[in-house]
């Protein structure tokens, strides 16, 4: 029988990890296996208040098993963040198409990530982790607004320290003890040295990140299609009934959330 699209798993909540004063992980043990890509999303439910889209963080490659990173927003994520261990939780989908791996074949991957936004793209990683030749070489460029937000910073060195990997941080304005790059992720992109015709783009974060980033990576040269973008816009049915999340003709929940630039660009305020 198919299974209901609208009725959550129920999933016990493991572990929780907590990344900064904002962020935490939550891990859960749905009841049954959920297969998902990275880059596809799922709806965490909180039994008697509500649900919201979250990209899990985990690797793609074990579905008994998922981690959540989410920061503390407002009502759902307020409450998912005053959680103990022990309580079940229930997760929809997954939903929505993923990053699009096939093409990052003999392709460097240029990750960019703000703030929380380097969540669903640590699912890309482990990916990439699990099955190395399904793509060329890694740049991860990581913003947040100060050392403290910086979010899985246990996993930084083991990404810089990879065989053709990089991994920059950057916080947005100077903070006592940091000896890293200050500055807003965008000037991480200043001088990439990339062959940008071999290259793609995928990037997570606030909108106006988003736009910024965007911008700057068809300034030093990129083709509309060789960058694509989390649009993590207020999404609810996940299966394109809704209309919560209509781009022009695209409903992100089900024609992304990762979506091409290319095919975007020309709809007003796609990128707000
Ligand atoms: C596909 C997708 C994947 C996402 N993945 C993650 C993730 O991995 N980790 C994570 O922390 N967050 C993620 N988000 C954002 C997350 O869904 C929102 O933070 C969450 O819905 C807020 O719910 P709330 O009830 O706590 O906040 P609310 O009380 O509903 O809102 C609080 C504030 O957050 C704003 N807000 C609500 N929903 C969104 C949204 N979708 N995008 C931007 N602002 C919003 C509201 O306008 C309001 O200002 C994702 C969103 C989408 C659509």
């Amino acid at each position: 029988m198919k299974k209901n699209a609208f009725v959550a798993v129920p999933a016990v909540l493991t572990e929780i990890i907590v990344e900064t004063p904002t962020i935490k992980t939550f891990v859960l043990k749905p009841a049954e296996p959920i297969p998902f890509r990275a880059g596809q999303f799922v709806q965490l439910e909180v039994p008697g208040l509500g649900e919201a889209p979250f990209t899990p963080s985990s690797s793609p490659f074990e579905t008994d098993r998922m981690e959540i990173t989410i920061l503390k927003t407002g009502l759902v994520t307020n409450k998912l963040h005053e959680l103990e261990p022990g309580v079940t939780l229930g997760i929809r989908g997954p939903f929505g198409k993923g990053y699009p791996i096939k093409k990052l074949a003999d392709q460097t991957v240029l990750v960019i990530g703000g703030g929380v936004g380097l969540a669903p793209l640590r699912s890309l990683l482990y990916h990439i982790e699990g099955e190395p030749d399904c793509c060329g070489s890694v740049s991860i460029k990581y913003g947040s607004r100060n050392p403290d937000e910086l979010c899985f910073r246990r996993m930084h060195e083991g990404w810089s320290g990879r065989q053709g990997w990089d991994f920059t941080p950057t916080i947005d304005r100077f903070a006592p003890g940091w000896e890293g790059h200050v500055g807003l992720v965008t000037t991480l992109l200043d001088d990439l040295d990339l062959d940008l015709e071999n290259t793609y783009a995928v990037s997570c974060g606030p909108e106006v990140m988003l736009r910024f980033v965007t911008w700057k990576l068809l300034d030093v040269g990129f083709e509309p299609d060789r960058i694509y973008l989390s649009m993590n816009r207020n999404m609810s049915c996940g299966m394109g009934i809704c209309g919560r999340c209509n781009v022009g003709p695209y409903y992100l929940c089900k024609d992304g959330p990762d979506m091409c630039y290319a095919d975007i660009k020309d709809i007003p305020y796609a990128l707000g």
